[in-house]
């Protein structure tokens, strides 16, 4: 599954392809995504200039002059930037078309990806108006995270994968993250001290900080903006190493399952 770092990785690699361009053509062949694109979309976006590209959690915004397409890649989608002449595959959806000669073109062969157009400000649509803070603004610090698990039963590492507490760290960044900063996954959220809560800051903004710098980590294929892979993965200290010894003390990594995901961690390095 695309996660944030996969996201910023597309966003950052086609905004110089499409920033500026018009678009000439939106060729929806698929409808049938997540929720089924609107039929009079083609026709809104066409001749409207890209101003530019953001992300917010693991959306993809493309800024129009009358709007914004919002682009969610699902399970299993991505986005290239090629030739507009490049033969469609199965489970390519829609092509993008610019002035440049080049198109955008979204792959999602299980289709919970989506497609649509915000016309008002998109910090308000229902969708991204609930999302708690992008981890590495600012306004994700020690002061919010402390104010955010006070009262919390929860285990932390379920805590942290809540996008209403704060947005895209998936279940890699989550195991990866708890062990940078010692802290045992199943420890109640509630429980952290200050010093935690300076740590595992640090330690999310440092985890999802590299997987960006090495283009985005994912267990699937992942094809990056330009068609080239854009898969590197990290060295990762227990995410899939149960009965590895840890890189740092040498400890066997222990497995356990938090809500039907795996959780990985250190009995030895993390309290
Ligand atoms: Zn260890």
């Amino acid at each position: 599954m695309p996660e944030l770092p996969e996201v910023e990785t597309i966003c950052r690699g086609i905004a110089p392809h499409v920033t500026g361009r018009l678009i000439t053509r939106l060729s929806v062949h698929e409808p049938r995504l997540r929720w089924s694109v609107d039929p009079k979309l083609s026709a809104w976006a066409q001749g409207q200039q890209i101003r530019g590209v953001h992300r917010r959690a693991k959306y993809l915004l493309l800024e129009l002059e009358r709007g914004h397409l919002l682009v969610h890649l699902g399970m299993s989608g991505s986005l290239r930037v090629l030739p507009a002449s490049t033969a469609r595959e199965t489970h390519d959806h829609f092509d993008l078309e610019m002035d440049s000669g080049w198109l955008v073109r979204f792959n999602d062969p299980r289709r919970f990806g989506s497609l649509m157009h915000l016309t008002g400000d998109p910090a308000e649509h229902p969708l991204l108006r609930k999302l708690a803070p992008e981890p590495l603004d600012q306004a994700f610090d020690a002061d919010y995270l402390q104010a955010a698990l006070r009262g919390r039963k929860v285990a932390i590492k379920i805590a942290i994968m809540n996008s209403q507490l704060v947005v895209g760290v998936g279940n890699i960044y989550a195991s990866e993250s708890l062990f940078r900063a010692g802290i045992r996954p199943g420890r109640a959220a509630r429980s952290l001290t200050r010093v935690d809560c300076v740590s595992l800051v640090k330690a999310i903004k440092a985890v999802l900080g590299d997987a960006i710098r090495a283009g985005g980590t994912t267990l699937r294929d992942y094809v990056g903006a330009t068609g080239e892979p854009g898969y590197f993965r990290q060295k990762l200290y227990v995410y899939e190493r149960a009965g590895e010894p840890c890189r740092r003390c040498g400890t066997l990594i222990k497995q356990r399952v938090q809500r039907q995901r795996s959780t990985y961690f250190c009995t030895d390095c993390q309290h």
